[in-house]
């Protein structure tokens, strides 16, 4: 009986010195944060998409506490703008208004036939390392829908032709497609920039 209460003194004993010391390092160590920056990040939408080119919204919100006027405060595509305006009101500036940008598919091939048959992993950047893809086209869709998986808003669909679609309304320019696309397929563009040459074909005509 006594061990045991002799191991239950030193244990508490333990924890309680454990304790005192977790408490003054946490007073030495800590680093005061600008109460703007939790204001900030309550405000953006928390997708962490990366459109705004930081990686996460906590980084923007930090970024944005920090930087003094240096980091535009309009770069957050899916909060819009409405959120930029609320941002404007936490740090006392006026943004300017930014204009929708989409991603655009810089291939329209149709029912492309296969130069060979591929049966490696169903995935455009596997397909992609056997000889650049198992289509006749070198440049153009190779159709397996890396980029619909990775769009974080569901804004592309494959059709019937297992060809990518982007909905625009749902896009947030985040770029992860156009970053998964091996063949570069993608580009973002702003929503007046509506004339585009569909295709990324590189090779000279005929002379
Ligand atoms: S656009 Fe690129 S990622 Fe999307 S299906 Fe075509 S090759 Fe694959
Ligand atoms: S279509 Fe591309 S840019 Fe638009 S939301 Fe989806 S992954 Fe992002």
């Amino acid at each position: 009986m006594d061990v045991i209460i002799s191991i239950a003194i030193v244990m508490g004993s333990l924890g309680m010195i454990l304790g005192i010391s977790l408490a003054i390092a946490a007073r030495i160590f800590y680093i005061e944060t600008d109460p703007r920056q939790d204001q900030i990040e309550n405000l953006l939408p928390g997708v962490n998409c990366g459109a705004c080119g930081f990686t996460g919204c906590d980084r923007y919100a930090e970024a944005i506490t920090k930087s003094k006027d240096k980091i535009e405060i309009n770069l957050c595509t899916p909060g819009g703008e409405e959120t930029t305006e609320a941002i404007g009101g936490i740090m006392g500036v006026k943004a300017e208004k930014r204009e929708k940008r989409i991603a655009v598919l810089m291939c329209s091939a149709k029912n492309v036939k296969d130069k060979f048959s591929y049966s490696g992993p169903g995935n455009c950047r596997s397909a992609f390392l056997t000889q650049g893809g198992q289509k006749n086209c070198k440049y153009g869709c190779l159709g397996f829908g890396d980029c619909a998986e990775v769009c974080p808003t569901e804004a592309i669909y494959m059709d019937e032709n297992n060809m990518p679609h982007v909905i625009e309304e749902r896009c947030i320019a985040c770029g992860k497609c156009a970053e998964i696309c091996p063949k570069n397929l993608y580009q973002i563009l702003p929503v007046s920039n509506y004339v585009h040459v569909r295709c990324k074909n590189l090779d000279k005509g005929v002379s």
